[in-house]
């Protein structure tokens, strides 16, 4: 499976692709968790990232394509990946395809996850991250047994500094403005499946499966 998961900041993409990697058995390639890690330890483009990213705004499209790259390049890669928060411009779906060409690996899926607006917002301001492990916490829905530490890896758990409900209304804005498009160019492509992300984490979980299982994928075997 060579995925792209597509979707509005709080529609469960980082949730569900840790799920999804763990049937499937490929890395999760995030680069959002990319340029946090970047920014925790302090390298210079997690620097240059860090302004754009609390200011809700993209980082330009040279600077996530060239990280997307170069972690294509790492042979756990070789059979298969999801990509979670890439591509968000078009600019940087016709770099992902360059690169996938001149491997002839093409995309197998690209799964849109839809969730209502409203739901969005309080998903989003509600949501608490492991800094350690990236294990994802709802204050509400699924908040850790012990306040502030992570199940997983004992951890801290905390809000993102991005999830916040001003900077939330401007990544969705930005979502609406650069990325909403990549979903007429892989549905011109016929490899866009839409999956509804409103229910429970399980059901949803279920249909990305359904909709990324080998025989279901763009009329041809992944
Ligand atoms: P995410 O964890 O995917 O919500 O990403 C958090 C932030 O990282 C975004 O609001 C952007 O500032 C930055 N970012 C992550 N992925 C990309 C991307 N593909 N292109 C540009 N900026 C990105």
């Amino acid at each position: 499976m060579r995925a792209v998961f597509l979707g509005p900041p709080g529609a469960g993409k980082g949730t569900q692709a840790k799920r999804l990697v763990q049937v499937r058995g490929v890395p999760h390639l995030s680069t959002g968790d990319m340029l946090r890690a970047a920014r925790a330890s302090g390298t210079p483009l997690g620097e240059q990232a860090r302004a754009v990213m609390d200011a809700g705004e993209l980082v330009p499209d040279a600077v996530v394509d060239a990280l997307v790259e170069e972690r294509l390049r790492q042979p756990d890669t070789r059979d298969g990946f999801l990509l979670d928060g890439y591509p968000r411009t078009i600019n940087q779906a016709l770099a992902l395809s360059r690169v996938l060409a001149k491997r002839l690996t093409p995309l197998t899926a690209v799964v849109l996850i839809e969730v209502d607006e409203e739901a969005l917002v309080a998903r989003i301001t509600g949501r608490r991250s492991c800094t350690q492990c990236g294990a994802v916490y709802h204050v509400k829905a699924s908040p850790p047994a012990i306040e502030g530490i992570c199940d997983l890896c004992g951890g801290r758990v905390e809000q993102r500094v991005d999830d916040n409900e001003a900077l939330v209304r401007e990544r969705l804005r930005v979502y609406h403005e650069s990325t909403e498009a990549l979903v007429d160019h892989y549905g011109a492509q016929g490899h866009l499946r839409r999956v509804n992300g409103n229910g429970s984490i399980d059901e949803v979980a279920e249909a990305i499966l359904e909709a990324t299982a080998p025989e279901d994928v763009g009329g041809e075997r992944a």
